[in-house]
């Protein structure tokens, strides 16, 4: 058994659909189509799954914690449902104004994955579709993918993604290309 394999998502626009009035409630926490059935294929090929989130809406006071508790037990079980599981998720619940180290695209949601797993992230695939996402997550080492869903057109048209980013219509797509392109070479071919 190798190191652990991790896989850090963003959740708005990657794993559900995003809404400009932020999602409020587990109602408006509808899942992008496809992209739960990736996080269980990313399970069963051994990688963890982390989330970690701008979640400014509990500043503004959009919401609260209790609400945000029960829009993440939604995701969970319905990630259950189809055989996923996500590890952990990680958020920050300051506005731009808290100057916090950890809103997006500050590294300090990665910097305590990385802590917390005991894992150095270098390698580790970020998936976001936003900017602020990959920044984050490119500084302290990850790989970067922007999925198109949620705000990536945008993100795309707008352009200054870091250096190596690829991109993917959706966390499906990235999910497959990831688990092919991994996939160890043959250490010998019997003829
Ligand atoms: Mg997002
Ligand atoms: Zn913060």
């Amino acid at each position: 058994m190798g190191a652990p394999k991790l896989i850090i998502l963003d959740r708005d626009g990657v794993i559900n659909h995003d809404s400009p009035d932020f999602i409020k409630s587990p109602a408006e926490w509808i899942p992008v189509p496809g992209s739960l059935e990736a996080i269980a294929r990313l399970n069963q090929a051994g990688y963890r799954v982390v989330v970690a989130s701008n979640q400014s809406g509990i500043a503004r006071e959009f919401f609260d914690m209790t609400i945000l508790n029960a829009i993440h037990k939604k995701m969970h079980d319905m990630a259950q449902q189809v055989g996923a599981t996500i590890d952990a998720v990680f958020f920050c619940p300051h506005a731009a104004a808290d100057n916090c180290d950890c809103r997006k695209p500050k590294p300090g949601m990665f910097t305590e994955i990385s802590q917390r797993y005991k894992i150095n992230l270098k390698g580790v695939p970020v998936v976001g579709d936003s900017l602020r996402d990959l920044q984050a997550g490119y500084v302290s080492g990850c790989v970067p993918y922007l999925v198109l869903t949620g705000k990536g057109e945008k993100t795309q048209a707008t352009g200054g993604l870091p250096p190596g980013t690829m991109i993917f219509p959706d966390l499906s797509a990235m999910v497959t290309h990831l688990l092919k392109t991994s996939t160890p070479p043959a250490l010998h071919i019997v003829s």
